[in-house]
């Protein structure tokens, strides 16, 4: 998806320093934080959203949190607790349609979500 802001940020297209990164995963950090930790977790392959992501390629989401509890270790979040949130669709507030995960923590976090 050359156009995918998201896949050209994979690509190196657009430098971004990695919290997290592996083959399949990314993890960077959120340029409008809406958190004092605000990451965002995505996988390598393009897939808009979940519900995308075939049955054949289910080991994407294993990778996937394989790679947030890397980064949640690294950046020491369990300290505080954090919040994973996925948008899925524009009216539930997904701006970027390349499938990733928020990573937020590092204040009281209330529920429910807005
Ligand atoms: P969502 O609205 O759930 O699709 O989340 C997309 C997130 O990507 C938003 O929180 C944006 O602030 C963030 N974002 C967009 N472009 C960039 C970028 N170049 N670097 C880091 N974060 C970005």
């Amino acid at each position: 998806m050359p156009e995918c802001i998201f896949c050209k940020i994979i690509a190196k297209q657009i430098a971004v320093s990695p919290v997290y990164e592996n083959d399949d995963v990314l993890v960077i950090r959120d340029n409008n934080p809406q958190a004092p930790v605000h990451l965002l977790a995505m996988p390598k392959k393009h897939y808009a959203a979940i519900h995308e992501v075939p049955a054949a390629e289910a080991s994407l989401f294993s990778d996937l949190f394989a790679g947030i509890g890397k980064a949640v270790e690294q950046e020491d979040l369990s300290r505080h607790g954090y919040r994973l949130v996925v948008n899925s669709g524009e009216k539930a507030g997904q701006s970027v349609p390349h499938l990733h995960v928020h990573i937020l923590s590092g204040r009281p976090l209330h529920w429910p979500p807005g």
